[in-house]
């Protein structure tokens, strides 16, 4: 035998490490997305949260039974509330049973045996139910709670070009289906986009459909394809086709012989297709069959998912690199033989971090299994012991940072590697990408290359360098021209209002997340110096700002270098000051009016009465708050009254009543702003 068993008692306490740290990334990773998806706040780079589910997903790969119930890995990352107006759907719109081998789908077919089932590609999108009323397209709703899903019928009729907004059907008619973005189109808008890629079509999907600004999404190629299970008109089923809608691949399949090659068919062609599928649809072909059939629980009887296993391919760990990072990572990164997993050529995966490496025994020169799964990036699940022949080498965590020379702290549980020299190179060019990017001075002109370009050359060593760059000066280097000159100049003199929360994240103040940022605005602080001069103390008494943070902004600040760079950012005219929208709500002029210290829910789509303008749901709520009441994202017993806009779920109002809570509609709602002096 090759391998010896293991002592048992090293696996329990393994097994155990993994279950508490499977507990803790799912908990975190789901607090991240209610964030995300509640207030549009990420308190954490990109980057850093993909890691997260890495991690995690790396965990489960290798204890598949430990993986949790509602894994956020098999969402897409869905919110667990609606933060839009709702609808409740006509029939809920239920998650199916899972299968994972054939001995599950051939006893779910035992269990119909005679009927015809019907097999369907499992496209991994986003699930809509799209209604029609007398052939107009009446709203587009995704699954939402799978009782009450959130409207998207403007964002569809922007970035879902290919649905009809006319069909030739009477009636009121339900179409369900899912909305994926074509691989293509991925591949197409990431070329255009190189600085803000997608991570994948399917998190590509969700996210247009959340897009604020759905016309510049499509505009900008972020464009997304319907393809439909099934329609009914009154629980009569219809020809999706006849529609002239596009329908999801399918086929019926008289016994489980039949279901079973169906599923095989599918599996085959996975990746050839334009589109991600995670699995196949088994469900009852005739829908009286199927309504017959009735739930379980959560689950119709009549139909099964069958999850393909996450794909797994064997290539060859060939390098193994350490970038650094902005504020001073220095994570490990794979470099692997080309191999084509999950629909995408893998060159470069994720080790996670020293203490997988360690664990795993994985080497350079091992053949390893990568697997992609979702929206993770790849990763090595582990290595093939018996393929080596000895020239394997051990992955050494360097000792000093690959820029800078200076050495490297070990943190926290995953051995982590840190370059706390302040002049690290690297870790500059890293900060001054940081800068340029979106969520900071938003330098839409300026990408990566350029500045990894001109920090080498030592012309952009600080932020403030950017400022005194000159169309002149770029013109001197090769492949550039005027028109992309005046561009990068132009969109840096416009990122100079960015203001005070832009550029406290644009300063990545270690510890300190987008959220902080924002808070330190809503603390009333106005301007970058008075930040810079508040103690810790000050600090730490601000809402949701932990002593940690509150310690890492003020010895941020106390820093001389930042203190001079500051000084160079205001010479150069860029705005510190914070702006009108991150000010905090003034309520000491509210008028008296009905809402005066009253909590309350806003739910629903607003319109304001004299322009007959549309009003954003951060609008009402500021309004709201300024006529001095409080929101709350749910109602309960102490909420005073519900705000209820357009197109409002019945469930809403029907827990108010039930609460006592008083709904209250728009004609008042304006009355009230007006009578406080607000609106
Ligand atoms: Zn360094």
């Amino acid at each position: 035998m090759r391998n010896s068993s293991r002592p048992v008692s090293i696996h329990l306490v393994k097994t155990k490490t993994a279950r508490d740290r499977i507990a803790e990334l799912t908990a975190e990773i789901r607090r991240l997305n209610d964030l995300y998806y509640g207030t549009g706040d990420s308190p954490l780079p990109d980057a850093d949260y993909d890691a997260l589910k890495d991690e995690l997903a790396a965990l489960v790969a290798e204890h598949p039974e430990l993986e949790p119930a509602d894994s956020p890995l098999s969402t897409v990352n869905a919110p667990t509330e609606l933060t839009g107006p709702t609808v409740r759907h006509a029939r809920p719109m239920l998650s199916l049973a899972k299968a994972t081998g054939d001995e599950q789908v051939r006893a779910f077919c035992d269990r119909f045996a005679g009927q015809v089932f019907r097999v369907s590609e499992k496209l991994d999108g986003l699930s809509l139910s799209v209604v029609y009323d007398g052939g107009r397209l009446d709203y587009v709703a995704t699954r939402g709670t799978g009782a009450v899903g959130e409207l998207v019928t403007d964002k569809a009729r922007w970035v879902l070009p290919d649905l009809p907004t006319q069909i030739a059907a009477p009636g009121r008619v339900e179409v369900r289906g899912e909305a994926v973005m074509l691989r293509s189109t991925w591949e197409a808008y990431n070329a255009a986009h190189p600085d803000k890629p997608l991570t994948n079509p399917r998190s590509g999907a969700a996210g247009t459909l959340m897009q604020k600004d759905p016309e510049a999404a499509a505009n900008a190629g972020r464009l997304l394809r319907f393809f439909a299970f099934g329609a009914d008109r009154d629980g009569a089923a219809l020809d999706v086709e006849a529609l002239g809608i596009d329908a999801a691949a399918q086929v019926v399949c008289p016994d489980a012989d039949a279901v079973v090659a169906a599923i095989a068919a599918i599996a085959d062609r996975r990746n050839g297709l334009d589109y991600d599928i995670d699995g196949a649809v088994v469900r009852l072909h005739d829908p009286a069959a199927f309504d017959a059939a009735g739930f379980n629980s959560a689950e119709p009887r009549g139909a099964i998912a069958f999850k393909f296993p996450p794909e797994e391919k064997l290539t060859k760990l060939l390098a193994v690199e350490w970038p650094v990072g902005k504020i001073g990572r220095v994570p490990p990164r794979a470099r692997v033989a080309p191999v084509f997993v999950g629909g995408v050529t893998v060159e470069n995966i994720t080790l996670h971090n020293p203490r997988l490496i360690r664990e795993r025994n994985l080497r350079i020169g091992d053949t390893v299994a990568v697997v992609r799964r979702g929206d993770v990036i790849p990763f090595a699940g582990r290595s093939i012991a018996e393929d080596r022949d000895g020239s394997e080498q051990e992955i050494v965590p360097p000792a000093r940072c690959p820029s800078c020379g200076s050495e490297l702290e070990i943190r926290g549980t995953g051995e982590e590697r840190w370059c706390l020299n302040l002049q690290c190179p690297a870790q500059a060019t890293r900060r001054l990408m940081h800068w340029a990017s979106r969520a900071a001075a938003d330098m839409e002109g300026v990408g990566d290359i350029w500045i990894e370009k001109l920090a080498d050359d030592g012309v952009l060593r600080r932020r403030s360098d950017f400022y005194a760059l000159t169309v002149e000066q770029l013109l001197g280097y090769e492949r550039m021209g005027e028109v992309s000159a005046r561009k990068m100049v132009d969109s840096i003199e416009r990122s100079k209002g960015l203001g005070l929360r832009r550029a406290l994240i644009g300063l990545a103040i270690p510890m300190a997340s987008d959220g902080t940022a924002k808070r330190l605005c809503l603390a009333g602080y106005e301007r970058i110096e008075d930040v810079m001069a508040a103690t810790a103390e000050e600090l730490v008494a601000i809402r949701d700002i932990g002593p940690k943070v509150a310690e890492s902004i003020a010895a941020f600040f106390a820093r001389p270098e930042v203190v001079e760079e500051i000084a160079a950012l205001r010479e150069h005219g860029v705005s510190l000051d914070v702006l009108d929208e991150d000010r905090p709500v003034d309520t000491a002029t509210a008028s008296d009016s009905p809402l005066k210290g009253k909590t309350v829910v806003i739910t629903g789509a607003f319109t304001d009465p004299r322009t007959g303008a549309k009003v954003s749901r951060p609008d009402v709520t500021r309004l709201v708050e300024q006529a001095a009441a409080t929101t709350a994202s749910s109602v309960s017993a102490s909420t005073h009254y519900l705000l209820a806009g357009a197109d409002v779920g019945a469930s809403k109002t029907a827990k108010a009543e039930q609460l006592g809570v008083r709904v209250v509609e728009q004609p008042e709602l304006w009355r009230w702003l007006a009578q406080a002096g607000v609106a």
